[in-house]
Protein backbone atom coordinates (compact mmCIF):
# COMPACT_ATOMS: atom_id res chain seq x y z
CA UNK A 1 0.00 0.00 0.00
CA UNK A 2 1.32 3.72 -0.44
CA UNK A 3 1.52 5.64 2.72
CA UNK A 4 2.78 8.96 3.47
CA UNK A 5 4.02 9.67 7.25
CA UNK A 6 4.73 13.71 8.23
CA UNK A 7 6.89 14.14 10.91
CA UNK A 8 10.32 12.04 10.75
CA UNK A 9 11.16 11.84 14.56
CA UNK A 10 11.64 8.88 16.68
CA UNK A 11 7.96 7.60 16.02
CA UNK A 12 7.81 8.76 12.13
CA UNK A 13 11.01 7.52 11.09
CA UNK A 14 10.57 4.20 12.93
CA UNK A 15 6.92 3.58 12.00
CA UNK A 16 7.83 4.82 8.55
CA UNK A 17 10.57 2.00 8.15
CA UNK A 18 9.11 -0.92 10.00
CA UNK A 19 6.01 -0.22 7.47
CA UNK A 20 8.38 -0.03 4.21
CA UNK A 21 10.19 -3.43 5.19
CA UNK A 22 7.15 -5.33 4.99
CA UNK A 23 6.81 -3.85 1.29
CA UNK A 24 4.78 -1.20 1.58
CA UNK A 25 5.62 2.09 -0.34
CA UNK A 26 6.10 5.06 2.00
CA UNK A 27 7.04 8.87 1.45
CA UNK A 28 8.34 10.89 4.70
CA UNK A 29 7.59 14.74 4.72
CA UNK A 30 9.61 16.45 7.24
CA UNK A 31 9.40 20.55 7.41
CA UNK A 32 13.19 19.94 8.76
CA UNK A 33 15.11 20.42 5.24
CA UNK A 34 18.41 19.40 7.52
CA UNK A 35 17.01 16.26 8.11
CA UNK A 36 16.24 15.13 5.18
CA UNK A 37 19.13 15.97 3.32
CA UNK A 38 20.97 13.97 5.88
CA UNK A 39 18.66 10.75 5.90
CA UNK A 40 18.97 11.23 1.89
CA UNK A 41 22.97 10.76 2.55
CA UNK A 42 22.15 7.55 4.55
CA UNK A 43 22.69 9.34 8.21
CA UNK A 44 20.01 8.80 10.72
CA UNK A 45 19.38 11.98 13.20
CA UNK A 46 18.59 9.04 16.26
CA UNK A 47 20.20 6.45 17.73
CA UNK A 48 17.74 3.06 17.85
CA UNK A 49 18.57 -0.68 18.32
CA UNK A 50 18.13 -1.77 14.48
CA UNK A 51 16.62 1.25 12.45
CA UNK A 52 19.87 2.36 10.68
CA UNK A 53 19.93 -1.37 8.32
CA UNK A 54 16.32 -1.30 7.88
CA UNK A 55 16.71 2.84 6.79
CA UNK A 56 19.18 2.08 4.66
CA UNK A 57 17.91 -1.13 2.73
CA UNK A 58 14.82 0.01 2.25
CA UNK A 59 15.73 3.51 1.10
CA UNK A 60 18.13 1.68 -1.30
CA UNK A 61 15.10 -0.06 -2.54
CA UNK A 62 12.94 2.86 -3.30
CA UNK A 63 10.17 1.84 -1.04
CA UNK A 64 11.45 4.58 1.39
CA UNK A 65 11.63 8.27 0.35
CA UNK A 66 12.23 11.45 2.21
CA UNK A 67 11.12 14.83 0.86
CA UNK A 68 10.61 18.47 2.19
CA UNK A 69 7.86 18.50 -0.11
CA UNK A 70 4.51 18.09 1.62
CA UNK A 71 2.53 18.24 -2.23
CA UNK A 72 4.51 15.60 -3.15
CA UNK A 73 3.61 13.48 -0.09
CA UNK A 74 -0.14 14.09 -0.25
CA UNK A 75 -0.31 13.23 -3.55
CA UNK A 76 1.40 10.10 -2.90
CA UNK A 77 -1.51 8.35 -0.80
CA UNK A 78 -4.65 8.12 0.62
CA UNK A 79 -3.05 7.16 4.06
CA UNK A 80 -1.67 9.99 5.38
CA UNK A 81 0.09 9.42 8.91
CA UNK A 82 0.40 12.49 11.75
CA UNK A 83 3.60 11.82 13.58
CA UNK A 84 4.73 15.19 14.78
CA UNK A 85 5.65 16.13 18.38
CA UNK A 86 2.80 17.90 20.87
CA UNK A 87 5.24 19.43 23.05
CA UNK A 88 3.28 21.07 26.36
CA UNK A 89 2.16 24.22 25.90
CA UNK A 90 3.32 26.93 28.61
CA UNK A 91 0.13 25.39 31.13
CA UNK A 92 1.59 21.72 30.65
CA UNK A 93 -1.63 21.36 28.44
CA UNK A 94 -0.74 19.72 24.70
CA UNK A 95 0.29 21.99 22.09
CA UNK A 96 -1.11 21.23 19.04
CA UNK A 97 0.39 23.37 16.07
CA UNK A 98 2.14 20.92 14.75
CA UNK A 99 -0.53 18.46 14.41
CA UNK A 100 -2.88 21.06 13.06
CA UNK A 101 -0.40 22.66 10.40
CA UNK A 102 -0.03 19.39 9.16
CA UNK A 103 -3.98 19.09 8.75
CA UNK A 104 -3.97 22.40 7.08
CA UNK A 105 -1.29 21.25 4.29
CA UNK A 106 -2.76 18.50 3.69
CA UNK A 107 -6.36 20.36 3.13
CA UNK A 108 -4.72 22.67 1.02
CA UNK A 109 -3.30 20.17 -0.95
CA UNK A 110 -5.41 17.38 -1.16
CA UNK A 111 -6.76 16.76 -4.73
CA UNK A 112 -8.47 12.73 -3.56
CA UNK A 113 -10.19 11.02 -0.46
CA UNK A 114 -7.75 10.77 2.36
CA UNK A 115 -8.22 9.01 5.33
CA UNK A 116 -5.56 11.32 7.58
CA UNK A 117 -4.25 8.93 10.80
CA UNK A 118 -3.17 10.85 14.02
CA UNK A 119 -0.12 9.05 15.59
CA UNK A 120 1.11 12.00 17.64
CA UNK A 121 -0.01 11.73 21.25
CA UNK A 122 -3.23 14.18 21.11
CA UNK A 123 -5.67 15.36 24.16
CA UNK A 124 -9.23 13.85 23.46
CA UNK A 125 -11.04 16.14 21.02
CA UNK A 126 -8.37 16.81 18.65
CA UNK A 127 -9.67 14.66 16.15
CA UNK A 128 -12.71 17.19 16.15
CA UNK A 129 -10.35 20.15 15.84
CA UNK A 130 -8.15 18.26 12.77
CA UNK A 131 -11.28 17.73 11.42
CA UNK A 132 -12.31 20.98 11.39
CA UNK A 133 -9.72 22.38 10.08
CA UNK A 134 -9.36 20.57 7.29
CA UNK A 135 -13.53 20.70 5.93
CA UNK A 136 -12.98 24.91 6.43
CA UNK A 137 -9.77 24.76 4.22
CA UNK A 138 -11.85 22.48 1.86
CA UNK A 139 -14.57 24.97 2.16
CA UNK A 140 -12.42 27.70 1.60
CA UNK A 141 -11.13 26.12 -1.79
CA UNK A 142 -14.61 25.54 -2.92
CA UNK A 143 -13.69 21.26 -2.66
CA UNK A 144 -16.11 19.02 -2.01
CA UNK A 145 -13.43 15.89 -1.14
CA UNK A 146 -13.91 13.08 1.07
CA UNK A 147 -11.98 12.50 4.13
CA UNK A 148 -11.34 10.52 7.44
CA UNK A 149 -9.92 11.38 10.59
CA UNK A 150 -8.48 8.19 12.49
CA UNK A 151 -6.60 7.88 16.00
CA UNK A 152 -3.99 5.36 15.98
CA UNK A 153 -1.65 6.50 19.01
CA UNK A 154 1.78 4.88 18.97
CA UNK A 155 2.81 2.57 21.98
CA UNK A 156 6.78 2.14 20.93
CA UNK A 157 9.13 2.06 23.46
CA UNK A 158 12.39 4.61 22.90
CA UNK A 159 15.25 1.86 22.82
CA UNK A 160 12.93 -0.62 21.60
CA UNK A 161 11.18 1.07 18.81
CA UNK A 162 11.93 -1.18 16.18
CA UNK A 163 11.18 -4.05 17.59
CA UNK A 164 8.13 -2.48 19.63
CA UNK A 165 6.43 -1.61 15.77
CA UNK A 166 7.33 -5.04 14.39
CA UNK A 167 5.34 -7.07 17.39
CA UNK A 168 3.13 -4.69 18.92
CA UNK A 169 1.10 -5.58 21.91
CA UNK A 170 -1.83 -4.38 20.52
CA UNK A 171 -2.95 -1.57 17.60
CA UNK A 172 -5.42 0.54 18.47
CA UNK A 173 -8.08 2.54 16.09
CA UNK A 174 -10.12 5.07 16.48
CA UNK A 175 -12.87 5.42 13.76
CA UNK A 176 -16.46 4.37 13.06
CA UNK A 177 -15.84 4.22 9.25
CA UNK A 178 -15.82 0.84 7.77
CA UNK A 179 -13.93 1.90 4.93
CA UNK A 180 -10.81 3.44 7.51
CA UNK A 181 -11.06 -0.29 9.13
CA UNK A 182 -10.88 -2.31 5.98
CA UNK A 183 -7.65 -0.08 5.00
CA UNK A 184 -6.23 0.02 8.36
CA UNK A 185 -6.40 -3.86 8.40
CA UNK A 186 -4.84 -4.41 4.88
CA UNK A 187 -1.76 -1.94 6.28
CA UNK A 188 -1.09 -3.66 9.13
CA UNK A 189 -1.53 -7.50 8.43
CA UNK A 190 2.31 -8.05 8.26
CA UNK A 191 2.19 -7.43 11.67
CA UNK A 192 -1.23 -9.32 12.60
CA UNK A 193 -0.43 -12.64 11.87
CA UNK A 194 0.66 -14.41 15.07
CA UNK A 195 -2.97 -13.34 16.35
CA UNK A 196 -5.28 -10.49 16.43
CA UNK A 197 -3.69 -7.41 17.87
CA UNK A 198 -6.27 -4.93 16.34
CA UNK A 199 -8.49 -3.14 18.54
CA UNK A 200 -11.04 -1.02 17.07
CA UNK A 201 -13.16 1.76 19.32
CA UNK A 202 -14.09 5.02 18.86
CA UNK A 203 -11.97 7.50 18.52
CA UNK A 204 -12.21 9.72 21.46
CA UNK A 205 -11.48 6.23 23.50
CA UNK A 206 -8.53 5.98 21.13
CA UNK A 207 -7.57 9.42 21.91
CA UNK A 208 -7.87 8.47 25.97
CA UNK A 209 -6.18 5.12 25.97
CA UNK A 210 -2.95 6.58 24.51
CA UNK A 211 -2.18 9.12 28.07
CA UNK A 212 -3.89 6.24 30.68
CA UNK A 213 -1.45 3.91 28.94
CA UNK A 214 2.15 6.69 29.60
CA UNK A 215 0.02 7.80 32.94
CA UNK A 216 -0.52 4.34 34.16
CA UNK A 217 3.02 3.48 33.96
CA UNK A 218 3.98 6.65 35.36
CA UNK A 219 1.70 6.17 38.23
CA UNK A 220 3.75 2.56 38.95
CA UNK A 221 6.91 4.65 38.85
CA UNK A 222 6.14 7.43 40.98
CA UNK A 223 4.22 4.82 43.33
CA UNK A 224 7.74 2.40 43.97
CA UNK A 225 9.56 5.77 44.08
CA UNK A 226 7.48 6.84 47.02
CA UNK A 227 7.65 3.25 48.42
CA UNK A 228 11.44 3.46 48.40
CA UNK A 229 11.18 7.10 50.52
CA UNK A 230 9.93 5.29 53.20
CA UNK A 231 11.97 2.19 52.66
CA UNK A 232 14.99 4.90 53.46
CA UNK A 233 13.78 6.16 56.66
CA UNK A 234 12.18 2.83 57.87
CA UNK A 235 15.31 1.11 57.41
CA UNK A 236 13.83 -1.65 54.33
CA UNK A 237 15.38 -2.68 51.34
CA UNK A 238 13.22 -1.12 48.71
CA UNK A 239 14.27 -4.19 46.32
CA UNK A 240 12.94 -6.89 48.30
CA UNK A 241 10.23 -5.27 48.77
CA UNK A 242 9.95 -5.40 45.34
CA UNK A 243 10.55 -8.72 44.46
CA UNK A 244 7.74 -9.56 47.78
CA UNK A 245 5.35 -7.46 45.79
CA UNK A 246 6.32 -8.20 42.10
CA UNK A 247 5.76 -12.22 42.87
CA UNK A 248 1.82 -11.36 43.16
CA UNK A 249 0.52 -12.07 39.50
CA UNK A 250 -1.92 -8.59 40.32
CA UNK A 251 1.01 -6.52 40.35
CA UNK A 252 3.50 -8.37 38.44
CA UNK A 253 7.62 -7.50 38.22
CA UNK A 254 7.07 -4.81 35.36
CA UNK A 255 7.95 -1.69 35.58
CA UNK A 256 8.35 -1.88 39.33
CA UNK A 257 11.34 -0.24 39.37
CA UNK A 258 12.60 2.54 41.75
CA UNK A 259 15.22 5.32 40.68
CA UNK A 260 16.12 8.49 40.17
CA UNK A 261 12.41 9.81 38.36
CA UNK A 262 11.33 8.91 35.56
CA UNK A 263 11.69 11.40 32.37
CA UNK A 264 11.46 11.11 28.58
CA UNK A 265 9.75 13.17 26.48
CA UNK A 266 6.46 11.23 26.88
CA UNK A 267 5.81 10.42 30.25
CA UNK A 268 6.24 13.80 32.14
CA UNK A 269 4.54 15.78 28.70
CA UNK A 270 1.34 13.27 28.79
CA UNK A 271 1.07 13.21 32.68
CA UNK A 272 1.04 17.26 32.46
CA UNK A 273 -1.46 16.97 29.81
CA UNK A 274 -4.14 15.01 31.07
CA UNK A 275 -3.84 16.89 34.23
CA UNK A 276 -4.83 19.74 32.18
CA UNK A 277 -7.60 18.17 30.46
CA UNK A 278 -8.97 17.27 33.70
CA UNK A 279 -8.71 20.84 34.77
CA UNK A 280 -10.43 22.29 31.50
CA UNK A 281 -13.70 19.75 32.34
CA UNK A 282 -13.59 20.79 36.12
CA UNK A 283 -12.17 17.79 37.25
CA UNK A 284 -9.30 17.93 39.93
CA UNK A 285 -7.13 14.57 38.87
CA UNK A 286 -5.64 14.16 42.52
CA UNK A 287 -3.71 11.29 41.71
CA UNK A 288 -2.09 12.59 38.56
CA UNK A 289 -0.97 15.55 40.24
CA UNK A 290 0.83 13.73 42.91
CA UNK A 291 1.80 11.23 40.13
CA UNK A 292 3.89 14.53 39.05
CA UNK A 293 4.97 15.88 41.93
CA UNK A 294 6.34 12.96 43.43
CA UNK A 295 8.30 12.81 40.03
CA UNK A 296 9.90 16.34 40.56
CA UNK A 297 11.16 15.48 44.11
CA UNK A 298 12.48 12.03 42.86
CA UNK A 299 14.16 13.94 40.31
CA UNK A 300 16.21 16.01 42.89
CA UNK A 301 17.26 13.07 45.09
CA UNK A 302 20.33 12.18 43.39
CA UNK A 303 21.76 15.70 43.98
CA UNK A 304 20.54 16.03 47.81
CA UNK A 305 22.96 13.03 47.75
CA UNK A 306 25.81 14.66 46.48
CA UNK A 307 24.79 17.97 48.37
CA UNK A 308 24.81 16.51 51.68
CA UNK A 309 27.86 14.13 51.12
CA UNK A 310 29.81 17.74 50.74
CA UNK A 311 28.12 18.98 53.49
CA UNK A 312 26.66 21.95 51.56
CA UNK A 313 30.11 22.60 49.98
CA UNK A 314 30.46 21.70 46.29
CA UNK A 315 32.99 24.48 44.58
CA UNK A 316 35.30 23.17 43.18
CA UNK A 317 34.57 19.55 43.55
CA UNK A 318 34.26 17.30 40.24
CA UNK A 319 31.20 14.76 39.51
CA UNK A 320 32.07 11.45 37.56
CA UNK A 321 28.50 10.90 35.62
CA UNK A 322 27.92 7.60 34.22
CA UNK A 323 24.76 7.94 31.78
CA UNK A 324 23.11 10.86 30.66
CA UNK A 325 20.07 9.81 28.31
CA UNK A 326 16.66 9.37 30.12
CA UNK A 327 16.75 5.62 29.83
CA UNK A 328 19.33 2.97 28.40
CA UNK A 329 19.57 2.20 24.48
CA UNK A 330 18.65 6.08 23.70
CA UNK A 331 20.77 9.40 23.19
CA UNK A 332 17.35 11.02 24.06
CA UNK A 333 18.17 13.88 26.60
CA UNK A 334 14.59 15.13 26.86
CA UNK A 335 13.22 15.48 30.61
CA UNK A 336 16.84 12.78 31.79
CA UNK A 337 16.84 13.39 35.47
CA UNK A 338 20.97 13.93 34.95
CA UNK A 339 19.61 17.10 33.75
CA UNK A 340 18.39 18.00 36.34
CA UNK A 341 21.67 16.67 38.62
CA UNK A 342 24.10 18.74 36.27
CA UNK A 343 22.50 21.52 36.18
CA UNK A 344 21.69 22.39 40.24
CA UNK A 345 25.81 20.77 40.41
CA UNK A 346 26.53 24.04 38.03
CA UNK A 347 24.49 26.05 40.00
CA UNK A 348 26.64 24.98 43.09
CA UNK A 349 30.48 25.79 41.20
CA UNK A 350 31.00 21.89 41.37
CA UNK A 351 31.88 20.30 37.67
CA UNK A 352 30.94 17.49 35.83
CA UNK A 353 32.58 14.58 33.90
CA UNK A 354 30.33 12.48 32.18
CA UNK A 355 29.90 9.29 29.53
CA UNK A 356 27.19 7.75 28.27
CA UNK A 357 27.57 4.92 25.17
CA UNK A 358 24.84 7.17 22.62
CA UNK A 359 23.73 10.68 24.27
CA UNK A 360 26.80 12.91 24.41
CA UNK A 361 26.77 14.23 21.33
CA UNK A 362 23.12 15.49 22.18
CA UNK A 363 24.29 16.32 25.49
CA UNK A 364 26.80 18.85 23.92
CA UNK A 365 23.92 20.11 21.52
CA UNK A 366 21.75 20.56 24.88
CA UNK A 367 24.56 22.45 26.96
CA UNK A 368 27.01 24.03 24.55
CA UNK A 369 30.85 23.83 25.36
CA UNK A 370 30.99 24.43 29.07
CA UNK A 371 34.25 24.83 31.38
CA UNK A 372 32.30 22.72 33.88
CA UNK A 373 31.20 20.19 31.77
CA UNK A 374 33.63 17.48 30.41
CA UNK A 375 32.36 14.86 27.94
CA UNK A 376 34.81 11.83 28.38
CA UNK A 377 35.31 8.29 26.15
CA UNK A 378 34.71 5.75 28.40
CA UNK A 379 33.33 5.37 31.86
CA UNK A 380 37.23 4.77 33.49
CA UNK A 381 37.83 8.24 32.11
CA UNK A 382 34.64 9.99 33.43
CA UNK A 383 36.06 8.65 36.97
CA UNK A 384 39.79 10.46 36.73
CA UNK A 385 40.69 13.26 38.94
CA UNK A 386 36.68 12.68 40.36
CA UNK A 387 35.71 12.92 43.73
CA UNK A 388 32.36 10.56 43.68
CA UNK A 389 30.49 8.43 40.94
CA UNK A 390 26.67 8.84 40.60
CA UNK A 391 24.70 6.66 38.11
CA UNK A 392 21.59 8.56 36.34
CA UNK A 393 21.36 5.49 33.36
CA UNK A 394 21.17 1.86 33.96
CA UNK A 395 23.45 1.57 30.31
CA UNK A 396 24.36 -2.43 30.34
CA UNK A 397 27.42 -1.51 30.17
CA UNK A 398 27.81 -0.47 34.09
CA UNK A 399 26.66 -3.15 34.93
CA UNK A 400 29.45 -5.05 36.10
CA UNK A 401 32.10 -2.19 36.51
CA UNK A 402 35.54 -3.28 38.18
CA UNK A 403 34.94 -1.78 41.77
CA UNK A 404 38.29 -1.59 42.79
CA UNK A 405 39.26 0.66 40.12
CA UNK A 406 36.43 2.65 41.05
CA UNK A 407 37.95 2.65 44.80
CA UNK A 408 41.12 3.57 43.22
CA UNK A 409 39.93 6.41 40.89
CA UNK A 410 38.27 8.51 42.86
CA UNK A 411 39.28 10.95 45.40
CA UNK A 412 36.32 10.02 47.69
CA UNK A 413 35.15 6.28 47.34
CA UNK A 414 31.54 6.96 47.24
CA UNK A 415 28.75 5.43 44.81
CA UNK A 416 26.02 6.67 44.32
CA UNK A 417 23.58 5.02 42.13
CA UNK A 418 20.70 6.18 40.82
CA UNK A 419 18.86 2.74 39.30
CA UNK A 420 20.08 0.57 42.16
CA UNK A 421 22.08 -1.47 39.25
CA UNK A 422 24.28 -3.02 42.42
CA UNK A 423 23.98 -5.00 45.41
CA UNK A 424 25.11 -2.88 48.01
CA UNK A 425 27.30 -5.87 50.42
CA UNK A 426 29.50 -6.09 47.44
CA UNK A 427 30.04 -2.45 46.38
CA UNK A 428 31.21 -2.09 50.04
CA UNK A 429 33.07 -5.52 50.37
CA UNK A 430 35.60 -3.20 47.47
CA UNK A 431 35.67 -0.87 49.93
CA UNK A 432 33.38 2.13 48.95
CA UNK A 433 30.44 3.32 50.57
CA UNK A 434 27.41 3.37 48.25
CA UNK A 435 23.91 4.65 48.35
CA UNK A 436 21.37 3.56 46.14
CA UNK A 437 17.53 4.15 46.28
CA UNK A 438 15.28 3.05 49.21
CA UNK A 439 17.99 0.76 50.18
CA UNK A 440 17.74 1.51 53.69
CA UNK A 441 20.35 4.21 54.14
CA UNK A 442 20.97 7.52 52.94
CA UNK A 443 22.99 10.56 53.60
P1 LIG B 1 10.09 14.29 17.34
O1 LIG B 1 10.19 15.65 17.93
O2 LIG B 1 11.21 13.33 17.46
O3 LIG B 1 9.75 14.42 15.79
C1 LIG B 1 8.79 15.26 15.25
C2 LIG B 1 9.16 15.59 13.81
O4 LIG B 1 8.08 16.32 13.21
C3 LIG B 1 10.40 16.49 13.67
O5 LIG B 1 11.31 15.91 12.77
C4 LIG B 1 9.83 17.81 13.09
O6 LIG B 1 10.75 18.49 12.25
C5 LIG B 1 8.63 17.28 12.33
N1 LIG B 1 7.63 18.30 12.01
C6 LIG B 1 7.17 19.34 12.75
N2 LIG B 1 6.24 20.04 12.07
C7 LIG B 1 6.08 19.41 10.88
C8 LIG B 1 5.25 19.67 9.75
N3 LIG B 1 4.39 20.70 9.72
N4 LIG B 1 5.35 18.85 8.69
C9 LIG B 1 6.21 17.80 8.72
N5 LIG B 1 7.02 17.52 9.76
C10 LIG B 1 6.96 18.32 10.83
O7 LIG B 1 8.77 13.68 17.97
P2 LIG B 1 8.48 12.13 18.39
O8 LIG B 1 9.23 11.79 19.63
O9 LIG B 1 8.59 11.27 17.18
O10 LIG B 1 6.95 12.26 18.82
C11 LIG B 1 5.91 12.47 17.86
C12 LIG B 1 4.58 12.23 18.55
O11 LIG B 1 4.47 10.87 18.93
C13 LIG B 1 4.37 13.04 19.83
O12 LIG B 1 3.02 13.39 19.94
C14 LIG B 1 4.74 12.07 20.92
O13 LIG B 1 4.09 12.35 22.12
C15 LIG B 1 4.24 10.76 20.33
N6 LIG B 1 4.93 9.56 20.83
C16 LIG B 1 6.28 9.58 21.03
C17 LIG B 1 6.92 8.43 21.48
C18 LIG B 1 8.39 8.43 21.74
O14 LIG B 1 8.85 7.50 22.40
N7 LIG B 1 9.16 9.40 21.26
C19 LIG B 1 6.18 7.25 21.70
C20 LIG B 1 4.83 7.26 21.45
C21 LIG B 1 4.20 8.43 21.01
Amino acid sequence: MKVTVFGIGYVGLVQAAVLADVGHDVVCVDVDQNKVDNLKKGLIPIYEPGLTPIVESNFAEGRLRFTTDAAEGIAHAEIQFIAVGTPPDEDGSADLKYVLAVAETIATHMNSPKIIVDKSTVPVGTADKVSAKVGSVLSTRNERIDYHIVSNPEFLKEGAAVSDCMRPDRIVIGTDSQHVEEQMRELYAPFNRNHDRMIFMDVRSAELTKYAANCMLATKISFMNEMSQLAERLGADIENVRRGIGSDERIGYHFIYPGCGYGGSCFPKDVQALVRTADEIEYDAQLLKSVESVNYKQKEVLFDRVFNYFNGDLAGKTIALWGLSFKPNTDDMREASSRVLMEKLWEQGAKVRAYDPEAMEETQRVYGVRNDLDLVGTKESAMQGADILVICTEWKVFRAPDFDQIKRSLTYPVVIDGRNMYEPEIVERHGLEYFGIGRGRSI
